[in-house]
């Protein structure tokens, strides 16, 4: 074999993916993220991020991450057991604490890290995690890198959560669920999975990502949207999300934290989060906690648009957050669909296997507080015109 030879298998895969319409065409942003982006020097209505309140270009955030660079440069220096723990860190972890109502949280590099760092803490060989089948990737790497035994129940569905728990696998036992699903935008059910958890002392982790700074009183999360405040074990959260920034923690227990500090390899092992994504992060908390207009906002308008697209005659699954799936079944056609509304200045990809099951393709649209009724009302007509070029409505 050729040293060529060896990688043609890339070139065939590649094309593999190409058939099969699940190529990612990356697009790139000529400036700030928003509810308009620029793409190609063309200006596009902007429904693909997850910056659900606008803060990942919000002047008072950015004007917080400005001064913070001044005061403490750009970067932690170290892992945080060694040298990379600076006062502003204990500020955010405290900050996150009190909105969230836990005892304490810790912050690390991303959402995927907080996953990576909590679940191989807490469960190991002989253990066994219970897992939802449509749970983030994060969870699902965190899971197989713990080595515990994986057991996985229908997608929100307590009942067959509880069958697995009532075969009495081995070990320690944890609970895992995402908060709100990120391609149905539908909400875990959560006081189920708690009751059942408490019948067979399991304990129970919630990834939050897409639930902070949308669900509960100002967007404290799930946990407050159903008032279980002290009933769940373990909360993962990122900051990439609704916060507008990058990053992730882990909250409960203050003992829970001390002994994932003491733990976790991605904690020790890898740098603290840098300046400017602590001091944005935090800024944005304090927003949050002062006000609950964006929260509002952003319900609004994803309620508008909701009812707008289901008027034209889509199906938007089972979705109960922002977060609106435009079903439409292949996913070649989802993907001509994103072309379409490219073409008209949306901004909005579809979503296709492995990120949603065969036959499940769909555009996603992620509604924002930065967007306006026009920005709604220009999609909606957009929609409309696409959907009857091919024929789905
Ligand atoms: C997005 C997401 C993550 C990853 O968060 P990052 O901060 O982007 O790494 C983790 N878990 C869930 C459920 C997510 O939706």
């Amino acid at each position: 074999m050729s040293s060529q030879e060896k990688l043609n298998f890339i070139q065939t895969e590649l094309e593999e993916l190409k058939e099969k319409g699940l190529y990612k065409d990356i697009k790139t942003l000529e400036g700030p993220q928003g509810a308009w982006v620029q793409i190609k020097g063309k200006k596009m209505l902007n429904f693909c991020s997850n910056n659900y309140l606008g803060f990942a270009n919000h002047s008072q955030i950015v004007e917080a991450a400005k001064k913070a660079i001044d005061e403490y440069g750009v970067g932690p220096g170290a892992v945080r057991t060694i040298a990379g723990t600076m006062d502003i860190h204990h500020q955010l972890e405290r900050k996150l604490a009190e909105f969230k109502g836990v005892e304490a949280a810790l912050s690390v590099q991303s959402g995927f890290k907080a996953n990576l760092s909590a679940i191989p803490a807490l469960v190991g060989k002989g253990d066994t995690i219970i897992s939802d089948e449509l749970n983030h990737a994060s969870i699902i790497d965190g899971s197989r890198l713990s080595r515990a035994d994986i057991k996985v129940y229908s997608h929100n569905d307590v009942d067959s959560l509880e069958s697995v728990l009532k075969e009495n696998p081995p070990g320690k036992k944890l609970i895992i669920t995402d908060g709100v699903f990120s391609m149905d935008g539908d909400i875990a059910p959560l006081p189920e999975i708690v009751e059942v958890a408490k019948k067979y002392d399991a304990m129970t982790m919630v990834d939050d990502a897409h639930g902070e700074g949308v669900l509960g009183r100002s967007g404290r999360g799930i946990v407050d949207h159903f008032n279980l405040h002290g009933e769940v074990d373990i909360e993962i959260g990122t900051f990439s999300k609704a916060l507008g920034v990058m990053g992730g923690c882990i909250a409960g227990s203050a003992q829970l934290i001390e002994y994932i500090r003491q733990k976790s390899r991605p904690f020790t092992f890898s740098s603290a989060l840098t300046v400017p994504d602590t001091a944005a992060t935090l800024e944005a908390i304090k927003i949050l906690s002062d006000s609950d207009e964006l929260v509002t906002k952003l319900w609004d308008n994803a309620d508008y648009f909701k009812k707008g697209i289901k008027e034209l005659g889509f199906d938007t699954g089972e979705s109960e957050t922002p977060i609106t799936p435009v079903m439409i079944g292949d996913a070649k056609a989802a993907s001509e669909f994103s072309e379409k509304l490219f073409e008209e200045n949306i901004f909005a990809q579809a979503i296709g296997f492995p990120l949603v099951p065969h036959g499940k393709a769909r555009i996603r649209a992620m509604i924002s507080a930065a967007h306006s009724k026009e920005d709604l009302d220009f999609a909606l007509e957009k929609f409309s015109k696409v959907g009857k070029e091919l024929n789905l409505i």
